[in-house]
């Protein structure tokens, strides 16, 4: 049985195709710059890469080359697109509506749709995707599963901000964290590693890429994160800004004359590892420059670093004790440099007690494995 990945972005997609019998994945892309004259799709299969720079005007273009090359004979691992028995989608925000992931029917497709409210950016991709891919593989189940879904297990006092309780009931204003996939993929990961349930260990994952998080993983249940209302909140990111007071939005907006727009993107795009640095918001480029003594490279690299630190240690205290720290994504699961550093300066705390585990996420695995889950539940 074959399943088939789908993550669709603002201008981009990525999918994967897995076998669910052996559990290996078949062939895997992206496509790129999706409605610009540059748009491209690469392609992989085994260790052969296909690359070519075709104009997408939109996704659904871009999902009929995609269909195309999964029964290429050449390029693709099926015969024909009878071959997919499901498709699963990656999406963004559920609400507080979805705990867990569904099987996609008419009235969760115009949920996703009215969940654009929280995630603009986000979830009208994920919809235009899901059209597209009934479109072109007509009568196929799709599954959706949520980034935010996982964490609905935070109690209240966790997603609960200080501001007036109308603006929840008005507006849904509350905390609902992301990268929830990622979170409980390795998390289940560290259980097996660790040798003991998921139900009974006190876990803080560590999900260090472009965009960080971090969250508290107690028995198997979210029960904080630092992503919040968005995925600004948090840590110091690549190019986010995490954790800012609130005051200053108005008093930049005032100062730089600035609009809302505006210092949205210098929040959201100029700021983290890239704004401190003013060099990149590449942590393998930071290191470099760092190592030969570039001192903004170096601070942006110890904010950073500093900011994971105290995300750690406030979730030992939510937790009341921790039993395993997981990195994972790019920084988190190649950057030994920055795990040692991390090792060093939690020494103290972690002791014997505290393992420190780096596990390599695989989000789209566990998409393939929910929807596998929900199709067979469903016969
Ligand atoms: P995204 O959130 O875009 O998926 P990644 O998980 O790929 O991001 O993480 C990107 C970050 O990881 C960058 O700061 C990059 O420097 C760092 N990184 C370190 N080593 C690698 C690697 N081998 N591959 C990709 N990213 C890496």
């Amino acid at each position: 049985m074959n399943i088939l990945v789908v993550n669709c972005g603002s201008s981009s997609i990525k999918y994967q195709l897995f076998c669910m019998e052996t559990q290996n994945s078949l062939v895997s892309g992206m496509v790129e710059k999706i409605g610009s004259a540059n748009s491209l799709i690469v392609h992989h299969k085994g260790k052969s890469t296909y690359k070519s720079k075709v104009y997408f005007e939109d996704h659904f273009t871009a999902i009929e080359k995609i269909a195309a090359l999964l029964s290429d004979s050449e390029w693709g691992a099926i015969s024909s697109k009878a071959d997919i028995s499901a498709i699963g989608h990656r999406v963004v925000h559920g609400g507080e509506e979805f705990k867990s992931s569904v099987i996609i029917n008419k009235d969760v497709l115009s949920r996703i749709k009215f969940f654009s409210k929280l995630a603009p950016l986000h979830n009208p991709p994920a919809y235009n995707g899901i059209k597209a891919t009934m479109k072109h593989f007509p009568g196929v189940k799709q599954t959706a599963v949520f980034d935010t879904a996982f964490h609905q297990t935070m109690p209240q006092e966790a997603y609960m901000y200080g501001l007036p309780y109308k603006l929840y009931e008005k507006y849904c204003i509350r905390r609902y964290g992301f990268h929830g996939t990622s979170h409980r993929f390795v998390a289940q990961e560290a259980a097996k590693e660790l040798k003991k349930s998921l139900g009974k260990l006190k876990l803080i994952t560590c999900h260090l890429g472009n965009g960080c998080s971090i969250a508290a993983v107690k028995y198997g249940r979210s029960v904080d994160t630092s992503m919040g209302f968005t995925p600004l909140e948090g840590l110091l990111m690549g190019t986010r800004c995490g954790d800012i007071d609130p005051a200053l939005v108005g008093y930049i907006m005032e100062k730089e004359k600035l609009n809302i727009e505006a210092v949205d993107a210098l929040m959201n795009r100029k700021s983290g590892l890239l704004g401190i640095s003013g060099i990149s918001n590449d942590m393998r480029d930071l290191l470099n420059f760092a190592k030969v003594g570039n001192k903004r490279a170096q601070l942006a690299i110890d904010v950073f670093i500093y900011k994971v630190k105290k995300y750690i240690g406030s979730y030992i205290a939510v937790m009341n004790g921790a039993d395993a720290i997981i990195l994972t994504a790019g920084i988190g699961e190649n950057m030994t440099i920055i795990e040692k550093r991390l090792r060093k300066e939690l020494s103290n705390v972690i002791g014997k007690k505290i393992k420190m585990l780096t596990i390599h996420t695989e989000e789209e695995r566990l998409i393939a494995m929910d929807t596998l889950k929900l199709i067979r539940n469903k016969k």
